[in-house]
């Protein structure tokens, strides 16, 4: 969602003329866009302020702006902590910075604006050209969360749970769809919930919708909760033939104990029989999940379970994260809290269970030709595209795995970004814990969906 938020904010500022530097020490103003979900990531945007702090005592002109999750948590606190800044916009005053630094170029007074909205602020969104062609990028369709897990900050810093309209959706990607996008991931703390509370259509619906797009190849979205997951959605992935063969289903813990604790709202049977009805409807789906180790009061025992229940569903990637208490959570004042060596030890245990599993299911795919979006040149190749006919890409699978090949161009093909936006055949060579590698053998014409079966060897 951050990353969606900083591509809002370099949009909206280049239509007031301002453009991106290729360092700090070069800028005029300096936004940082912060993160409060874990306690490190809150660290690292105070010792970065830290650093702006002696470039300021350089350079007076500087302006610095922080957004995001840690600006609307701390509000004027921010600005006693770290005086460096001159504005602090919080998760809902986005489309207000352009205005704040204004006011700060012209009458230097110092602003804070955390006001929570009680409605999307729809604007024109992305009306100018964005500044890179890409071929994938995030839609928000909903703000907020009213789920109050017990160790999350969300609620608190993102606001009521609140939906887009779904015109304007629809429009936001038919817009993005022009200038060359090709996948686009659809954000929402829970999008199972989309369009509930405001009586639009379903999440489900939505995505009928989204899936008829001309020129759209594929469609993810991120995060669904258990809780919510629901059998239409569970459909959507065998009639919207551009919906991704991925989904993200964050458990957290395998202990019924500590799902409670956690106020997660389903126990470990709901959540095992959901992966099972996914299964069955669409059974070669990857599902990737969130785990939080060293919860407070997680014992032993609650932690085997999380491992057992791990191995049980098989997940294709996880996300791991030691418990940090934040601000305002109600986890906080809980009794049993971990020691950091502990949850270290958690941690890497989950981790190096994953990465044995997740290596198994990439070398099983040794031999099979996938289907990859290509998103450019992959990081290896960049800068050498014209030294060989043998040239490196990066794309992903529809079960989001990122895959690098080589394809080798005969002379009537310029090495221009050729392949980027194209669903290309790739035979896999070799299996990689976070990749895979292989040749391409066929690529599929140009703005055909995942289905076409017209190929043309490469
Ligand atoms: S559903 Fe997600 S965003 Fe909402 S409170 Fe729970 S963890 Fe936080």
């Amino acid at each position: 969602m951050n990353v969606y938020d900083s591509e809002k904010i370099v949009s909206d500022l280049a239509f007031y003329g301002y453009e991106k530097t290729e360092s700090v020490e070069s800028a005029d103003l300096v936004v940082l866009n912060t993160c409060t979900i874990r306690e490190k990531a809150e660290q690292k945007a105070f010792s970065f302020l830290g650093r702006l702090t002696k470039l300021k005592q350089k350079k007076s002109h500087l302006i610095v702006a922080v957004g995001g999750c840690v600006a609307q948590q701390e509000g004027e606190k921010l600005v006693k902590r770290a005086p460096v800044v001159d504005i602090v916009f919080g998760t809902h005053a986005i489309d207000r910075l352009p205005q704040h630094i204004k006011q700060i170029e012209d009458h230097k007074h110092r602003v804070i604006d955390v006001k929570i909205s009680e409605s999307i602020y729809e604007k024109d969104f992305h009306k100018k050209t964005r500044e890179n062609e890409v071929v994938t990028t995030f839609v928000t369709i909903m703000q907020g969360c009213e789920n109050y897990c017990t160790y999350c900050v969300v609620p608190y810093v993102r606001g009521k749970e609140m939906s887009r309209q779904p015109d304007r959706i629809i429009e936001e990607i038919k817009h993005l769809v022009n200038e060359g996008v090709r996948e686009v991931t659809l954000l929402g703390q829970n999008v199972n919930s989309y369009g509930i509370k405001q009586g639009f259509c379903s999440f489900a619906q939505l995505l009928e919708r989204i899936n008829v797009i001309d020129g759209l190849m594929r469609i993810r979205f991120t995060t669904s909760h258990p809780k919510d997951l629901s059998v239409k959605l569970m459909n959507a992935f065998v009639s919207c033939e551009k919906l991704c063969n991925h989904i993200h289903l964050p458990v957290q813990s395998g202990s019924d104990r500590i799902l409670k604790l956690m106020n997660r709202r389903y126990n470990r049977d709901d959540y095992l029989e959901k992966v099972t009805s996914l299964r069955k409807i669409q059974p070669d789906i990857s599902i990737s999940t969130d785990i939080i180790v060293g919860f407070p009061g997680e014992t032993s025992e609650d932690f085997a379970q999380t491992l057992d229940l791990i191995r049980e569903v098989g997940y294709d990637s996880l996300f791991a994260f030691k418990y940090s208490d934040r601000p305002k959570v109600p986890s906080r004042h809980l009794s049993g809290k971990i020691s950091e060596n502990e949850k270290t030890l958690r941690l890497q245990k989950v981790l190096a269970l994953q990465e044995e599993t997740t290596l198994k299911k990439n070398r099983a795919l040794a031999g099979s030709i996938q289907q990859v979006l290509v998103e450019g040149l992959s990081k290896k190749q960049k800068g050498k595209e014209n030294q060989n006919h043998d040239i490196q890409w990066t794309g992903r699978t529809q079960s989001n795995i990122v895959v690098n090949f080589s394809f080798t161009s005969n002379n009537d093909i310029t090495f221009d970004q050729i392949l980027t936006g194209r669903i290309v055949g790739v035979r896999i060579e070799k299996a990689y814990p976070h990749s895979l590698w292989g040749k391409s053998v066929y690529i599929e014409p140009e703005n055909q969906g995942l289905k076409g079966d017209e190929c043309y060897a490469a």
